[in-house]
């Protein structure tokens, strides 16, 4: 089709031009006998000037048109448009397709419901925007390619349809017709795969790789989503950081133009669950946790006695907000992380005040005011229970009021390793021994002694990188020992037999001369997602799921029908 260039690449110098463009009409005013027309393309948008409105007068809204003329310079130039400087004075307009009324406007502002810009995604995919996020996303896969080629890793592809490999999180399942009673696991990772290419000798392996994971939805999280997954052959776990750092420094120049200091400073697991409340934190701001042990050694209250932790946080400025009403919707928030309950003491006019006082004596008082620092006007917060209760619930209020009270920066980032996680962690709920990461995670080589005895003391080469509080990434140095490998497989409870079954194969090949690894994965969709300064994943998705786990423009998941179930070999029971 004729055209001479994009919209946005016409400029001041090029007034005088002939031009021909092509795009969809974005606005229309009617002057009388003139009429403009914002023109959208691809790469934005330029105004048209029709001075014979006869010519466009049934031109609307997401018509397609072509649009033949001569550029001029503005009289009033748009200093907030590209191509402000400019229009395009129309000698010809030809209609290429008509546009029924959207149901959403065309717009960066809409007030669209999101179910109706999913179930419409591709008018709202039209929208400048949401086509920002995906130039953002397209660049993060360049630089990640011309990075890691240059680097010689090679992208290797691997298979969808895999063996069920309880890694972690609920698997999709995908029935087998030729095996009937059989599935295929749709993957998590591609970690199994990726750890044999390493074993078939390719040293430095990556993918820009879909993965699948059957769990509760949030704001920053789909059930099909993507990775840059990566693993290398003989470099160790400084080697290999700094490598990623190279990675995410190339990233965050070719999307933003933001220059990563490097080298990022690394923290310790236990560090950041004792400062921040969590494994991901937000360095950019402070209300930290303080432990109160100490200071509550001889204290009289009952239920702080026995106490396994005991942490604080003060949040400056907030006493005259903090109303019964606040306070009772804290104490929800605590029992939500499976507590009884929380501590809430204000100061003013130099004393702490509250219903907790009663239990404090003048020494913890005092104790409390210097460890937290607490200035008149600032609450403290108190909780006390189980550790891995405590710190995620102060770790939770901690970003609420780092949020409420706007002491995070717009537009600046903070990158940073969390390092040296435990090997295993007890499940909340079952308390049953799981892998901090994943079964095949080295431990650390001074802790593999702990293994039998206690294995929830061993620390492992684990790390994730964390961006402004979000987990973009993760991996670990891999097990390359297969007695190791079955031994971890043992504690998390796995016989023998059931090794065998599920992981035999990757066991055995871990036999046949396997070299020391290390990989990681980034979330693609967390990077693009923090790139692109949206704190919801689903904009930086083409066709996203809702938070119900349905595609609202295809209404995935559907029923199939019983001619396939029954090729499949599945029976559905009657609904009751
Ligand atoms: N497979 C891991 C994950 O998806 C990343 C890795 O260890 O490479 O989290």
């Amino acid at each position: 089709m004729e055209r001479t260039c994009r919209n946005t690449e016409l400029s001041i110098k090029d007034v005088g031009r002939k031009v021909t463009l092509i795009g969809w009409v974005a606005k229309r005013r009617n002057l009388g006998s003139i009429i403009f027309i914002d023109l959208r393309d691809r790469s934005g948008i330029i105004q048209v000037m029709i001075k014979d409105a006869d010519k466009a007068t049934d031109i609307r809204n997401e018509y397609v048109i072509q649009v033949k003329g001569e550029v001029n310079k503005k009289e009033v130039p748009n200093p907030k448009m590209k191509t402000g400087d400019i229009e395009v004075v129309a000698e010809e307009i030809n209609v290429i397709n008509t546009a029924m009324n959207t149901p959403l406007i065309i717009a960066d502002e809409t007030d669209a419901l999101e179910d109706t810009r999913l179930k419409y995604r591709y008018l709202d995919l039209r929208r400048p925007c949401m086509q920002k996020y995906f130039d953002i996303r397209d660049q993060i896969k360049i630089s990640t390619h011309s990075y890691l080629h240059k680097l010689q890793f090679i992208e290797v592809e691997t298979p969808m349809l895999c063996a069920s490999s309880p890694e972690g999180a609920k698997e999709y399942l995908v029935p087998s017709r030729l095996h009937h009673g059989s599935f295929y696991a749709l993957p998590q990772s591609p970690q199994m795969f990726k750890q044999l290419l390493m074993v078939a000798g390719f040293e430095r392996y990556y993918q820009i790789a879909r993965c699948f994971r059957d769990e509760d939805l949030r704001a920053d999280r789909q059930p099909d989503f993507t990775q840059i997954d990566i693993e290398t052959s003989f470099l160790d776990q400084e080697e290999f950081l700094t490598m990623m750092e190279g990675l995410i420094h190339e990233i965050f120049m070719n999307t933003i133009g933001y220059d990563v200091k490097l080298p990022l400073r690394q923290m310790p697991y236990r560090e950041a669950m004792e400062r921040f409340g969590s494994d991901k934190p937000d360095t950019r701001f402070g209300i930290e946790l303080h432990d109160l042990k100490t200071i509550f050694k001889d204290t009289t209250f009952e239920a702080y006695k026995a106490a396994e932790a005991i942490k604080g946080i003060s949040v400056p400025g907030v006493a005259a907000e903090t109303s019964r009403k606040v306070i009772d919707n804290l104490t929800l928030e605590a029992k939500k992380f499976g507590l009884g309950g929380l501590a809430v003491l204000k100061k003013e006019n130099g004393e702490l005040t509250g219903s907790f006082v009663k239990f404090l004596s003048d020494a913890e008082k005092v104790a409390l005011i210097k460890e937290l620092a607490v200035n008149d006007g600032d609450i403290v917060i108190i909780s006390a229970g189980p550790y891995n209760r405590v710190t995620p619930l102060l770790g939770a209020l901690r970003l609420q009021y780092g949020k409420q009270l706007g002491l995070i920066k717009p537009n600046t980032y903070d990158l940073l390793w969390v390092v040296d996680f435990p090997m295993f962690e007890r499940d909340v709920e079952s308390g049953a021994i799981v892998a901090t990461h994943h079964p095949f995670t080295r431990p650390k080589d001074e802790d593999i002694k702990y293994l039998d005895s206690d294995p929830t003391k061993v620390i492992s080469y684990a790390y994730d990188i964390v961006i402004n509080g979000y987990e973009a990434g993760g991996g670990t140095l891999r097990i390359y020992d297969q007695n190791i490998q079955k031994k971890i497989f043992n504690i998390l409870g796995l016989s023998d037999e059931e090794v065998e079954k599920k992981f035999g194969y990757f066991v055995n090949a871990l036999k046949y001369g396997t070299p020391p690894h290390a990989g990681m994965a980034f979330g693609l969709d967390r990077l693009a997602m923090i790139l692109g300064g949206t704190d919801n994943i689903r904009d930086v998705i083409a066709f996203p799921k809702n938070l119900a786990g349905v595609d609202p423009m295809s209404m995935a998941p559907t029923e199939v029908s019983q001619k396939q179930l029954d090729d499949l070999g599945i029976v559905i029971p009657e609904k009751e």
